[in-house]
């Protein structure tokens, strides 16, 4: 087997790895089918990214986040945004939820970064199709946001805990679908009122509580060979998430913001990333 292939048959390995256990020690074949319909999706797109295919992410990113949205959201009636993780960890169980989070949003960052936010959030799914693909205008110091969504989310679903209130999974369902509509409502109203797609996940989103510290120690990540760079700026002015892609160190600008979409490295004049 090619060198070149050993990124995408290694995720495959790490998914079906997972899928094979929780379907064991879960002893629920839902888990076979579903982590490896999701190493398999993320295989693809990453092989067709070797391939040079144009459209590679955004074939994961569709196969990934359509099927969590619809299926799983949808038509299973599973709350996967953070009010299902808080809900499925007060009740204690390791199912769903707290397994997606675990595996895509707190201690899987700490092996692919921010891979989720590139190749299967169903939010920026639609966000990356908006026209402000490279941001047209500076950051803006409003991070704090997200600390305010992320308490509104706990606080959501301890007080329906504390009131005992029936029915709590027709609630969730219901929270799912009104929570998916404000996401896209105001990730939208943000990309045009910022000239930047991704305004929503630098400002807003919750889970980037968990996902930036997780991913600054990620194993996979874009370094420069220094050799090669001719500081011509073109990887900062293509990135959407502002990071500063030159510097190789952990601290580098915004390097928690980055979704490894490898934009900087498609456009590198040098080869140097
Ligand atoms: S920051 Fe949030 S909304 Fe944006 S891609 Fe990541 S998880 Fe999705
Ligand atoms: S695009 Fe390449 S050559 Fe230009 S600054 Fe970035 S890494 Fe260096
Ligand atoms: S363009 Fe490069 S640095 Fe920016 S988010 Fe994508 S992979 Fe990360």
């Amino acid at each position: 087997m090619k060198k070149k292939y050993f990124l995408p048959v290694a995720m495959l390995a790490v998914f079906e790895t997972i899928a094979i256990t929780l379907w064991l020690t879960k002893d629920n074949l839902f888990y076979l089918f579903n982590f490896s319909y999701i190493g398999l999706s993320i295989a693809l797109g990453i092989f067709l990214f070797i391939q040079n295919y144009r459209h590679a992410r955004r074939v994961t990113q569709l196969l990934v986040g359509l099927y969590m949205l619809v299926y799983l959201g949808l038509i299973c009636g599973e709350n996967m945004q953070i009010e299902g993780f808080w809900y499925y960890l007060f009740t204690g169980v390791f199912e769903a939820a707290t397994i997606h989070y675990a595996v895509a949003k707190i201690f899987g960052p700490l092996l692919f970064g921010r891979g989720w936010c590139g190749y299967a959030c169903w939010t920026a799914m639609i966000l990356d199709l908006l026209p402000y693909k490279t941001p047209e205008r500076e950051r803006r110091p409003i991070g704090w946001l997200r600390y305010i969504t992320f308490a509104a989310s706990l606080v959501f679903v301890s007080a329906l805990f504390l009131a005992h209130v029936e029915n709590m999974e027709r609630i969730m369902f219901w929270a799912f679908l009104v929570g998916n509509l404000l996401y896209y409502a105001v990730g939208i109203g943000l990309a045009f009122l910022f000239k930047d797609n991704r305004a929503f996940c630098k400002y807003i989103c919750p889970i980037t509580v968990f996902l930036k510290p997780m991913s600054y120690f990620s194993l996979l990540r874009v370094t420069c060979d220094e050799s090669k760079c001719v500081s011509c700026g073109k990887c900062k002015q293509i990135c959407p998430m502002d990071v500063d892609v030159t510097d190789n160190s952990r601290k580098r600008k915004n390097g928690t913001e980055c979704i490894l979409c490898h934009e900087c490295v498609k456009h590198c004049p040098k080869n140097a990333l």
